[in-house]
């Protein structure tokens, strides 16, 4: 019960929230009152997420599950926005939340053998937005319901892996409904199949992917009778699903299916990143050398007592010689330089900003470097300089209280804490360190204290429409 008063609150603080801050109604095709449903359930959704859920936050893997969502939401001819999570998870399954919200789990990120097969799956989630498959589940629920609704889909998407899986049981026959609307909806999923390939193919990639993804992981699911792969729960394969997506894909007149390096570099990072320690499809056969390079440095600068005498920095400059458009080589290049010490490593991040002044990972990779060559102050200047720009605010705004704490300076810290808090949705949280923060703050006339008197008077309003409402 205690779950669903929480999200309860929650839900009204949004609300609360979203009143003075419209929601954007950019998506033609939604009504009014959809969109601010969506709106405000895609916030609850993403709290429970980083609430509840361990999440991958690694910039670089972010950022590059971004770059391939991009290029498929760029091709749905609508303009909405999308948020990329990965769920650090070892089933194989992905999911498709309220206002745009996609998760991919660790498992499914290393089990596609090509990136046109991860980007399939990205495709066909993407497609359950464009064609609001979710909201029209959820907007048949009564008012009454919408509360608990983030919770349960959160627990149904995520699958069965979550303690919390039991919610739909628990919530009674809402929950019950809910799911078996998800499971049950040939029509959504032949759909999101129909329109998923398009996008595939007009982002660049092999529309024949996702066809042969699902085929090949039914046939080794059928291997492992006990545990088939979760996304196949949602999304059986048959027969005739296989057929008409043969049918679709050769439509269309498919432009490149080009053969992607960075997909096996980062399924490796996963590797030492990830807690669940998915296994590496690779590992059992002969590594090329690029790989190889790759996976040595990865391996020396990410597991524990290492000797950095095995870093190779020069077989990675060979690389970026041969693969001069590949940025994950340069990346770890400088993460490898930082570690030895090498100051052009900043050099070479200054010129890794202007060529791609929209991945948010290399500031991040810029700020730790800058953190490593004791320049912290500096390091913060670069992230708070990059805040607008950013669309993983909440690991932006962590990583400032940590430097601030480092820097002693708990005030900014305690700010920078609640500004993090506040933007997954967790009020009660952001106005307990607000509340902590302001008595410390000596100059009232500051521009600082003003901030935090101004952002505590907006959660508390919150947090008492809240108290009202229980
Ligand atoms: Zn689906």
């Amino acid at each position: 019960m205690l779950r669903l008063v929480y999200f309860a609150i929650l839900l009204l603080s949004l609300q609360a929230h979203a009143s003075n801050n419209l929601p954007d109604l950019g998506a033609s095709d939604l009504k009014d009152y959809d969109s601010q449903t969506e709106t405000l359930l895609g916030k609850s959704f993403s709290t429970a997420l980083h609430t509840q859920y361990p999440l991958v936050y690694d910039a670089t893997l972010l950022s590059y599950i971004r770059r391939i969502g991009e290029k498929i939401t760029g091709e749905t001819g609508q303009n909405r926005h999308y948020s990329f999570f990965i769920i650090d998870d070892p089933s194989i399954n992905a999911f498709a939340g309220p206002n745009g919200v996609i998760g991919i789990h660790t498992g499914l990120i290393a089990s596609a053998r090509s990136e046109d097969e991860l980007a399939s799956v990205m495709a066909h989630e993407i497609a359950h937005v464009t064609q609001r498959h979710l909201s029209r589940t959820y907007e048949n629920q009564s008012v009454a319901s919408t509360a608990g609704i983030a919770s349960i889909l959160a627990a149904i998407l995520i699958g069965s892996q979550n303690p919390n899986a039991g919610i739909a049981a628990y919530m009674g026959s809402v929950g019950l409904t809910i799911e078996k609307q998800l499971k049950n909806s040939r029509i959504h999923e032949s759909e999101a199949d129909y329109f998923g390939i398009k996008y595939l193919n007009e982002a660049g990639y092999n529309p024949f992917a996702m066809g042969d993804f699902f085929n090949r992981l039914s046939k080794e699911g059928q291997l492992y009778k006990n545990s088939p792969p979760e996304i196949l729960m949602t999304h059986p394969v048959t027969e005739n699903r296989l057929a008409k997506a043969r049918d679709r894909a050769e439509q269309l007149d498919s432009k490149r299916p080009l053969s992607y390096d960075a997909l096996k570099l980062m399924q490796m990072r996963l590797k030492y990143v990830s807690q669940t320690h998915t296994t590496d499809p690779f590992e059992q056969i002969q590594l090329k050398q690029s790989h190889a390079c790759y996976q040595r440095n990865l391996k020396t600068l990410y597991l524990p007592n290492q000797d950095i005498n095995h870093l190779d920095a020069q077989c990675l400059e060979k690389l970026i010689e041969e693969n001069p458009d590949e940025r994950l080589y340069r990346q770890l290049l400088i993460e490898v330089k930082v570690t030895q010490q090498d100051v052009s490593a900043l050099e070479d991040l200054e010129r890794l900003m202007d060529f791609y002044p929209s991945d948010f990972a290399i500031p991040f990779l810029y700020a730790k470097s800058l953190v490593a060559f004791d320049q912290t102050d500096k390091a913060i200047e670069l992230l708070k300089a990059r805040t607008p720009s950013y669309h993983y605010q909440y690991m932006l705004y962590n990583t400032l209280t940590e430097l601030y704490a480092k820097q002693k300076q708990p005030q900014f810290s305690y700010y920078y804490d609640a500004l993090a808090q506040y933007n997954i949705g967790n009020i009660p949280r952001a106005f307990l360190l607000l509340t902590q923060l302001e008595p410390m703050i000596t100059d009232q006339k500051s521009t600082f204290y003003l901030k935090v008197s101004q952002l505590l008077e907006e959660t508390e309003k919150t947090l008492a429409l809240l108290k009202e409402a229980q």
